[in-house]
């Protein structure tokens, strides 16, 4: 074979996959179970660099030289654990398997595993960016062994994104690495969406302002420490004008979000690894209230919001504190992220660096802002650090808009503005952060009803008392 590498599925992902492929001057061979779409593929951008197309898998395998490097980008699930089986099958010891698809890691782990036993090396590999990143410069978070990624390391490193000439790409960590730091990545981006979201609705109900008003404010944010991807299209959204009705897009929207599941993904996961991720939390549930229907219907026929009227003395000031607010926030919702993944990582000895995590979603992914070099900063300061919100920059940052995220939480609650992610995250910060949480209180009641034990703060040992008897107390140990 002569192929550098090769693509299977050419949907939207995978053809624009096997075009910035090709444009970077690999030959790639190009592959779908139905023909039409690799001839489509081929036709419609066959000048853009050495493509082969192949009719069947027996000839895509044979085009590719070895060790060979087939991705799949087919649909997740089923289709791509079929497609993986018929690669195998044809392929030789030391080629790789890439699924760049968005599978969950538990998925690929098993995956993983089956395919390592056939001799080949498998790789989970996150793509974030969507079809342009795809074809323009994607982030890209390879999971797999060290040595598959001496071999598509190169290549994916020079299609990734890059920034500062740094590439958004790295060898994330064995089997599932990659696809976990996805999904918390997806996590993230939820949780920085709903921060903005409740940001915009502070604006709008209790200052009044319009959606084009709003994103003027979101444009000059964009040129403090937010600069970011998500607060920029932000403000391109909340002022573009519906053409139809000649009003604020926004204000025609359907206000029920879809999500695909990666945020709950997120969530359980973390509920399995006992990491509290409230912000990636109330961001998912946020949008499953929003599309909570015959709830909401009721919830608006019956229940008083019974607010204080709060008056907004001045209106630069309170933007200002929800700026700080939002910040804030944000930084919790991204600690919490990063610290499911080292949670992940202890568990299945990845040796995950979290500050290159950081540095390869600036660039090509939808979370990428400037802010990420921050987190990257931190973690070389100090690679062990127990919680990002602790590092001198964060501490610095957090401590100065604590008073302002203190009074919008307040202000809202006080108003009946729903503003969840704000609210848990500054709950979370005043948990951590606190000498002493009711958990004590939690271990009575447990040991009360349940004989589940308690620790001392006096003593070593595990105590039981004897509730129902004489409330002696026993030592278990
Ligand atoms: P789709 O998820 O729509 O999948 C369509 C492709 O899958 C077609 O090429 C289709 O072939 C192929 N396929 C479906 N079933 C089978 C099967 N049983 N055997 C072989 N091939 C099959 O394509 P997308 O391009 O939208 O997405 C591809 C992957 O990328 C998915 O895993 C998706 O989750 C992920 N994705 C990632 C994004 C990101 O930003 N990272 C964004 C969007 C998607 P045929 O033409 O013959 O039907």
């Amino acid at each position: 074979g002569i192929a550098d590498i090769g693509v299977t599925g050419m949907a939207v992902m995978g053809s624009n996959l096997a075009r910035n492929l090709a444009r970077n001057g690999y030959k790639v061979a190009i592959h779908n179970r139905s023909t039409a779409k690799t001839e489509h593929v081929f036709d419609e951008h066959g000048d853009e660099g050495e493509f082969y197309p192949c009719e069947s898998m027996d000839d895509f395998v044979q085009t590719l030289a070895k060790p060979r490097v087939a991705i799949i980008m087919v649909k997740a699930g089923a289709p791509t654990d079929a497609v993986i089986d018929e690669l195998a099958s044809r392929m030789d010891e030391g080629d790789i398997i890439v699924d760049c698809g968005n599978s969950n890691y538990a998925d690929t782990r098993r995956r993983e595993e089956a395919v390592r036993e056939r001799g080949l090396h498998y790789v989970g590999s996150g793509v974030s960016g969507g079809e342009e990143g795809a074809l323009k410069g994607p982030s890209i978070m390879p999971g797999g062994t060290a040595e598959s990624y001496d071999r598509l390391g190169p290549m994916f490193e020079k299609i990734s994104a890059h920034v500062d000439d740094v590439p958004c790409c790295t060898h994330v960590g064995p089997d599932g690495a990659g696809h976990f730091v996805k999904m918390v990545h997806n996590g993230i981006e939820y949780a920085d969406m709903q921060l903005i979201a409740e940001a915009y609705d502070l604006m709008r109900k209790g200052l009044g302002l319009t959606a084009p008003e709003i994103g003027k404010v979101f444009e000059k944010w964009n040129t403090t420490e937010l600069d970011s991807y998500l607060i920029e299209i932000t403000a391109d959204v909340l002022q573009h004008m519906d053409p139809k009705s000649d009003q604020p897009f926004v204000d025609i929207v359907l206000d029920q979000a879809a999500q695909k599941g990666t945020g709950a993904w997120t969530v359980q996961t973390a509920a399995e690894f006992g990491i509290p991720v409230t912000g990636i939390a109330e961001a998912t549930f946020a949008r499953s209230l929003s599309g909570s229907v015959p709830q909401r219907e009721a919830g608006q026929a019956s229940l008083e919001a019974r607010a204080s009227q709060v008056q907004v003395d001045d209106p630069d000031a309170f933007i200002e504190s929800i700026r700080q607010a939002l910040y804030a926030s944000k930084m919790v919702a991204y600690s919490q992220g990063f610290e499911l993944i080292r949670a992940a990582s202890n568990e299945y000895d990845w040796d995950i660096d979290l500050g290159a995590m950081a540095r390869i979603w600036r660039g090509g992914c939808i979370i990428r802002a400037v802010f990420l070099n921050r987190i990257t900063e931190a973690y070389e300061r100090h690679p062990e650090l127990p919680l990002l919100l602790s590092d001198e920059y964060f501490k610095a940052e957090i401590s100065q808009a604590v008073n302002d995220w203190r009074l919008i939480v307040s202000y809202a609650a006080l108003s009946g503005i729903p503003i969840p992610a704000f609210a848990s995250s500054l709950a979370y910060y005043d948990g951590v952060r606190a000498e002493k949480l009711p958990a004590n209180l939690i271990q009575g009641q447990r040991d009360f009803f349940g004989a589940h034990t308690y620790h001392r703060t006096d003593r070593e040992g595990t105590f039981h008392t004897l509730w129902s008897a004489d409330r002696s107390e026993e030592q278990q140990d």
